[in-house]
């Protein structure tokens, strides 16, 4: 990589996440947006609190958007696509959003509502094409403004997963269910966790790059991603106009023993992208030392049955809508569940479209249209998703019997 090339990240900590976002750009060399069609496309993929380490802060997107129609002239639109059964302008009313949909330079974008854009993708490993947003081709400059998450499908949650809401509605879900063992089983030699779903994403990375990143780490959420941890207060922006640059920093604060396998669409686009940095030594970051910002965070667990003993979940194929239920199925409903099942007698669940009959145990609850072939082999709940009272009834009715 020649020295000219080498990516800037810079980073800002203040309790005025305002002022965090200033300095943090300031740093910057950002491309021009004069006279482009400027997609801000922060995470409002859940109907969720505000400020709660679940969707992008309103506060950081509002900073962003000051700053930069202070400096270009340019058509700015703001929009995400959420998870299945989620509306997206619900979403992101309840999670802070209004005053900033009511400016009147910023139109906000159901990226859902037009028909689809077909986009192939001739170098793709495992995706060949992909149905993108029906504004895809308006878009002529993307600023992803992720909120920092753990995830327990891709290890983290940054700036590139973050444009996996550019990917057209039930079109995400597909992402989850992609098979190739031959391909995975190659790939595994040297990434031991990699999953179709990694390769998958990291394909998206030949068609689709953002032009600015600004990570949001005012609160961020460890563990249990990307809806069900804790949330943690970091008070903390990093940009970057690279965006693997931004989320290999991000990492190297939150979780400083990882390496990139650790998020292995970070490092299979490291490897197929040309000119991406592959690790921290190829980035330099303002502040050049930027120990101050470390803040390790609880890893996501690797199995369920880590954080609640007497639950069994057997996740195979899923997508973030079913996890995310069942995970605040548990979190909602932790007392009747440890009331009615012990470690020994388990709570045994199961979703995703991957799952087979000799995956499950007797007393199994399917969960989700993706089950439904097994539906003979346990109690199946239809839906996709089943909301979290259909399931918690049909639990409770069971024991009933
Ligand atoms: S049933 Fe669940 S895992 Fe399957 S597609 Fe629907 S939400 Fe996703």
């Amino acid at each position: 990589m020649l020295k000219e090339d080498i990516p800037v990240v810079s980073l800002a900590r203040n309790k005025n996440i305002h002022e965090a976002v200033i300095s943090c750009l300031d740093n910057l060399n950002i491309p021009d947006m004069t006279g482009k069609n400027v997609l801000l496309k922060p995470n409002v993929g859940r109907d969720a609190e505000p400020r709660s380490g679940i969707n992008t802060n309103p506060d950081v997107v509002s900073a962003v958007y000051t700053y930069i129609k202070e400096r270009y002239n340019a058509k700015f639109f703001i929009g995400d696509s959420p998870i299945i059964n989620t509306n997206s302008q619900t979403a992101f009313k309840n999670s802070g959003y209004s005053k900033l949909l009511g400016e009147r330079e910023l139109s906000f974008l159901d990226l859902d509502e037009r028909p689809p854009t077909l986009k192939k993708i001739p170098k793709g490993k495992l995706l060949k094409e992909i149905k993108l947003s029906g504004y895809w081709n308006d878009i002529d400059y993307i600023i992803s403004i992720p909120v920092l998450k753990m995830h327990m499908h891709t290890g983290a949650s940054l700036s590139f997963k973050n444009l996996k809401g550019l990917i057209y509605r039930r079109e995400k879900i597909s992402l989850h269910h992609l098979q190739n063992s031959d391909l995975i089983n190659q790939i595994k030699n040297t990434m031991e966790n990699v999953k179709e779903l990694d390769v998958a994403i990291a394909d998206l990375a030949h068609i689709i790059k953002p032009n600015l990143v600004i990570i949001d780490a005012s609160y961020v959420q460890e563990g249990m991603g990307p809806s069900s941890g804790n949330c943690v207060r970091m008070d903390t922006i990093i940009a970057s106009t690279n965006f693997l640059a931004a989320d290999i920093i991000a990492l190297a604060l939150t979780q400083p023993e990882w390496t990139l396998k650790e998020v292995p669409h970070l490092k299979l686009i490291s490897e197929s992208i040309q000119g991406m940095p592959k690790t921290q030594d190829d980035i330099k970051t303002i502040p050049q030392n930027i120990d101050q910002f470390l803040n390790p965070l609880e890893p996501p667990p690797t199995s369920i049955t880590i954080k609640y003993k007497n639950v069994n979940l057997i996740d195979i194929d899923s997508c973030s809508a079913c996890l995310s239920t069942v995970f605040n199925l548990l979190k909602n409903n932790k007392k009747f569940i440890d009331e009615n099942f012990t470690p020994e007698n388990p709570l045994n669940l199961a979703i995703g479209k991957g799952i087979k009959q000799s995956d499950l145990y007797s007393d199994t609850f399917l969960i989700g249209n993706c089950t439904s072939n097994l539906e003979e082999n346990g109690t199946f709940i239809k839906g996709c998703t089943p909301v979290e009272s259909t399931i918690l009834k049909s639990i409770k009715d069971n024991l009933k019997k």
